[in-house]
């Protein structure tokens, strides 16, 4: 026997249209290209992306067609992500940093019919033209601009096209299992993979990631996803904002210390989301300001390992640290750190000790760890190894590929290697591919750039794996020093001693003014590979 409720899909127009309808006059506060910082509300915004969908079908791009952007965190991306997807087009977002080439291998790949870009990228756009396969239309986010029509023929303004749309258009009819965006992984090895999500695959992570013991936004919230708009839809956050009614605070392209603090302090952010970089870099702006934080309750730290000795910093701020894990193909959010019933009794430090791993899986994914073997090992909080994921919103495929990324039993290999406690609480001790392996035993880089990072004259740390004669690899460490810092490669090799056992302690400190730092935020391992994997060779300690 069936049951007899009502059945409506779960599609990205129900929840932009539930935010028109509801918190119509709730902000949008977006920081532009130019500086420039304007107000908008979810009101608008529904409006605005109703016309797009409808301007698109128009201009004759199908449903299930693939609009790519190459845009910061503004308005009109965010009118890009309902309009495109609400409309039953696949909204391709494309991270602005990739090099040329990359950057027509994802537009060719997901054969982009539409492409919508900041008015300066229009030199690249201009430049990797004639490489792009399938764009039919070229959209400048932004009004009319008579220097940039003669850079590319035809080219549209997105203020004009929008205008072009219906005012009155109602959301077409879509089946929550069609595909509503794409996202490519960052590509550190090889050519970039799509993951290609749907409209119920994202509605159940903005339902179930945003429960209390998940990211938890309210509309008594104003939020600011500094995580960008390119990067898995910004975990999520333009959605669960939409379906909640928050105030949402976009912070265009400058996104250093005192740029992301002026903004908090002047918009009264409540709660703010991004990698720990974004954090530390935040860090440093305010104690070399007055600003006591007033408003920021929160911050979602995820994307990579949070440095533990950050927890009380922000503590003293009132700023709780909520640490998150996922990936590009788990939507992203997958666990996240909050507290049991039973954690209440702990002290600072116990706490501090819990909340520095990744947390435990929300409602609706599966953890699960195995070891070199295929065996399946026991989350018993010590015992490590591959960690492998399933749930409702973790990728099946890869966009365009004709098998399956997933084991032959349905879990998807995260190339990521854990422990996970009874509890469920998982903490990434390493990437697969960067965890040292010396002398036949395994060496966290995370906790030795944890340590590194921990020194008070440390602002930033990655730990790598230097060849080794000896012991095949040995760890050093490539560290940046705070502002007229004095300290020695000496004192920072002390600082380890009795916090690891003593074989684990880097060969080498090596000082760098900064780390290389990827678009999404992430220190570039292969980078510092590259330049210092054969360091301890070239300095003759390589057989001791
Ligand atoms: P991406 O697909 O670019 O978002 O990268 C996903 C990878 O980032 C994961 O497989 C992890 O290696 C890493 N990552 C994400 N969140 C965390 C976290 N909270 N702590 C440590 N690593 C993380």
């Amino acid at each position: 026997m069936l049951g007899q409720m009502m059945e409506m899909p779960l599609t990205i127009s129900s929840l932009i249209a539930h935010a028109e309808r509801y918190h119509s006059a709730t902000e949008i506060i977006s920081v532009e290209t130019t500086g420039e910082r304007t107000t908008t509300n979810w009101g608008n915004v529904g409006k605005n992306a109703r016309r797009l969908a409808s301007a698109l079908d128009k201009l004759g791009v199908a449903l299930g067609d693939r609009c790519a952007t190459i845009a910061w965190n503004n308005r009109r991306h965010l009118e890009c992500y309902f309009g495109v997807s609400g409309g039953g087009m696949v909204c391709h977002t494309i991270n602005p940093r990739l090099a040329p080439e990359q950057l027509s291998f994802v537009a060719n790949d997901a054969e982009d019919k539409v492409l919508f870009f900041e008015p300066t990228f229009l030199p690249l756009v201009a430049k990797i033209l004639p490489t792009l396969k399938n764009v039919q239309h070229f959209v400048v986010l932004g009004p009319r601009d008579e220097v940039a029509t003669h850079a590319i023929e035809g080219l549209l303004f997105y203020d004009e096209l929008i205008a072009t749309g219906d005012a009155d258009a109602v959301w077409p009819e879509v089946d929550e299992r069609a595909a509503s965006s794409l996202c490519y992984t960052s590509g550190t090895t090889g050519n970039p993979k799509g993951v290609l999500y749907s409209h119920r695959s994202t509605l159940l992570h903005t339902l179930v990631g945003n429960q209390p013991d998940g990211i938890a936004l309210s509309a008594q919230d104003t939020v600011l996803p500094v995580v960008p708009m390119f990067h898995v839809n910004a975990w999520g956050v333009p959605y669960i904002a939409a379906a909640n009614g928050c105030k949402l605070v976009l912070p265009g392209p400058n996104l250093d210390g005192q740029s992301i603090l002026k903004l908090i302090d002047d918009t009264e952010t409540t709660i703010a989301l991004g990698v720990p970089t974004i954090w530390m870099n935040l860090v440093e702006a305010l104690q070399a300001s007055d600003s006591k934080l007033p408003s920021l309750t929160r911050t979602v730290v995820g994307g990579a390992p949070l440095p533990p000795s950050m927890i009380p910093i922000f503590a003293d701020y009132g700023v709780e640290l909520l640490h998150a894990w996922g990936m590009t193909e788990t939507s992203p959010v997958a666990t996240l750190n909050q507290f049991l019933q039973r954690h209440s009794t702990l002290s600072d430090a116990e706490k501090t000790a819990l909340r520095t791993g990744q947390g435990r899986p929300l409602y609706g994914v599966e953890l699960r760890l195995l070891d070199e073997n295929g065996e399946i090992l026991p989350h018993d909080g010590k015992t490590q190894g591959d960690l492998q994921v399933r749930g409702h919103w973790i990728a099946k495929r890869y966009y365009g590929k004709d098998t399956d990324a997933l084991t032959e039993d349905g879990w998807f290999d995260t190339g990521d290697v854990s422990t996970i406690d009874e509890d469920g609480y998982m903490v990434i001790r390493d990437r697969s591919k960067d965890i040292i392996k010396s002398g036949g035993k395994w060496i966290s880089t995370v906790e030795l750039e944890n340590i590194a990072i921990a020194h008070p004259d440390i602002t930033n740390a990655a730990a790598i794996a230097a060849k080794h004669d000896k012991w095949d690899e040995r760890p050093i460490v490539i560290a940046v020093k705070a502002a007229n810092s004095t300290a020695t490669e000496d004192e920072v090799l002390a600082f380890y001693k009795d916090k690891i056992q003593s074989w684990q302690i880097p060969d080498a400190i090596i000082f760098v003014d900064t780390l290389p730092i990827g678009a999404t935020g992430k220190v570039q391992k292969v980078e510092l590979r590259k330049q210092f994997g054969e360091h301890l060779i070239k300095q003759g300690k390589n057989d001791a």
